[in-house]
């Protein structure tokens, strides 16, 4: 009989959603074994950040042409263990991450020169101010499956240009896109220490949130964002959240139906709809609402569901069962509370496991949980509006506000409604394609997230601020200095009067009376 107890090894199952085959199995990294790779990346961190700005853009061109020479396969691998069509793997992973490439390549020399700050304060023009974006050492990342490249390496990318290390655990669903990410920085030149993958789940992701990590990027649910925010206020770890999403679409009385439709159902279905800046709800102003819902359902029913690598696909699998059944629970509830379903409403067994119809619902409520909650899935839900009041309202209504569009000619009245939705980003006449431009912010008010990836917001989360003073008079004493009294105090007030006094005489009174306050300090 054994005495010793065994822990037996966690394992995560890597799948191809479209058929169910096992692609591999991999171990979970112990506890033990994400703080060893955290002590790693702490001890190579340092000289990768003594490296010149130019060198680390040198590592990272490299990257981009390995990347794009490697496309086919990694766009290959990304259908076959996320399930989205290979044109999708290829435009939004594969393009997203060089185009990401190139914006680092072009402005990460610029971004982590130092500022200069200019004082205003006559008080401290006498000295030279700086600001320096310094690396904050070992970064985190754990990232979801449903963007497997493009959301680890935009921030890993991010991370690793301004001198930072990184460990990132993918989610346990893509472990293999994220290893082949390591595998193509490592041969362009980063460090293995300074770029590693724990592969592993939930607890693997604790743990590594648990190590001595100095920043963590965290893109996932809300519910797992908020354990997250709890566990990280305990030691003050400072963290990005990129959470969940219920985006609205407000199509406006003058919008092209056939070009809002379009991009309705694009936006719904994309991924299978398991896109953070998905379309999750549409509401349609009534002029529009029947002729809207008719082109949208004619347009659905057109779209081709399969196996990604199909080039005939349109849309591919979900990612697992239990998206599924949320996605099934959520539109079996809207139909029996009086909502429409035009099209789909079902599974697709005969295609595999993890198929779903995609789904046009009509006279849906936000009494609903479809309304309410992320659905994450191929279904596109149609309101009507009678204003634009109403429409800003409800599409306000939402704890979440990660993302929104509005359709209109009018892009005026388009980009002032913008202005009143309560979102990180506000797209007029677009979808989810602000998720493509490398220059633009990503992220989310409310329930969707704190801070920012992508662009100059992004790199300013991968970086200390560290402002440096130098004074220029360093044989002199200041002026503020102990020496108080009557006198110092009110050539004090007049040196705060020559500068913020209203009348011009009471500034020039000001002027004569400080003029005193040199002479009187000992230098
Ligand atoms: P999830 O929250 O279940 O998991 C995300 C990651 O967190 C995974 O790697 C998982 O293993 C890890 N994790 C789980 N429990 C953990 C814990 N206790 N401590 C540390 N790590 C833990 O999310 P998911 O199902 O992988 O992804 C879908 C969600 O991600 C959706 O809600 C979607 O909207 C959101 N998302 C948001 C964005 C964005 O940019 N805002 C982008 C993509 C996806």
């Amino acid at each position: 009989m054994a005495t010793n107890v065994e822990i037996a090894t966690r394992r995560v199952a890597s799948t191809n959603p479209a058929t169910g085959e096992l692609l591999r199995e991999l171990d979970c990294a112990s506890d033990a074994e994400v703080h060893a790779a955290v002590a790693r990346a702490h001890s190579a961190q340092p000289a990768w950040a003594a490296l010149s700005v130019e060198e680390r853009i040198r590592i990272l061109r490299k990257f981009q042409r390995l990347l794009h020479e490697n496309k086919t396969e990694v766009a290959t691998l990304i259908t076959q263990e996320a399930g989205k069509p290979y044109v999708e793997a290829l435009l939004t992973e594969v393009l997203v991450v060089l185009d990401a490439a190139r914006f680092l390549i072009d402005n990460a020399f610029a971004f982590l020169r130092e500022q200069p700050v200019p004082h205003g304060s006559v008080a401290m023009k006498a000295k030279k101010g700086r600001i320096l974006r310094e690396p904050y050492g070992v970064i985190a990342i754990i990232s979801p499956w449903n963007y497997p490249l493009s959301i680890p390496a935009v921030d890993a990318l991010a991370a690793v240009i301004t001198g930072n290390a990184v460990v990132l655990k993918p989610s346990e669903f893509t472990s293999l896109i994220a290893l082949k990410l390591a595998s193509l920085l490592h041969t362009a030149g980063v460090p293995k220490e300074v770029f590693q993958v724990v592969v592993g789940d939930g607890a693997t992701g604790a743990a590594l949130l648990n190590s001595e990590v100095d920043k963590l990027i965290f893109t996932g649910s809300v519910p797992t964002g908020k354990r997250i925010a709890q566990a990280a206020a305990a030691r003050l770890l400072p963290v990005v959240l990129e959470l969940g999403g219920k985006d609205p679409m407000l199509v406006l009385d003058d919008a092209d139906l056939d070009v809002a439709s379009s991009a309705a159902v694009w936006g719904a279905f994309v991924n299978a709809g398991q896109a953070c800046l998905s379309v999750e709800r549409c509401y349609v102003h009534q002029s529009l609402y029947e002729k809207f819902l008719d082109a949208c359902v004619a347009k659905a029913q057109k779209l081709r569901v399969g196996n990604g690598m199909d080039p005939q696909t349109d849309i591919g699998p979900m990612i697992h069962g239990r998206q599924l059944r949320i996605v099934e629970t959520q539109v079996e509830e809207a139909r029996t509370q009086g909502a429409r379903v035009l099209a789909g409403g079902a599974r697709l067994p005969e295609l595999g496991p993890h198929f779903y119809a995609p789904t046009v619902l009509a006279d849906v409520t936000h009494k609903m949980h479809i309304m309410r909650e992320e659905t994450f899935g191929p279904v596109l839900p149609v309101a009507p509006f009678s204003g634009d009041a109403e429409a800003i309202r409800l599409a306000n209504d939402s704890e979440f506000g990660l993302a929104a569009s509005i359709w209109t000619r009018d892009k005026k009245r388009g980009e002032a409604i913008a202005r009143q939705i309560d979102a990180g980003t506000v797209m007029v006449n677009d979808v989810i394609s602000c998720f493509g431009i490398s220059e633009a912010p990503h992220g989310g008010f409310k329930a969707s997230g704190i801070g920012r990836s992508h662009g100059q917001f992004g790199l300013e989360e991968m970086v200390r601020v560290k402002y440096l003073d130098t004074d220029r008079l360093p044989r002199m004493k200041k002026l503020w200095w102990y020496g108080y009294g009557e006198k110092l105090t009110h050539q004090m007030e007049a040196f705060v009067d020559l500068q913020f006094a209203h009348r011009i005489g009471d500034r020039l009174r000001a002027t004569l009376k400080s003029a005193g306050v040199l002479k009187s300090r000992k230098l």
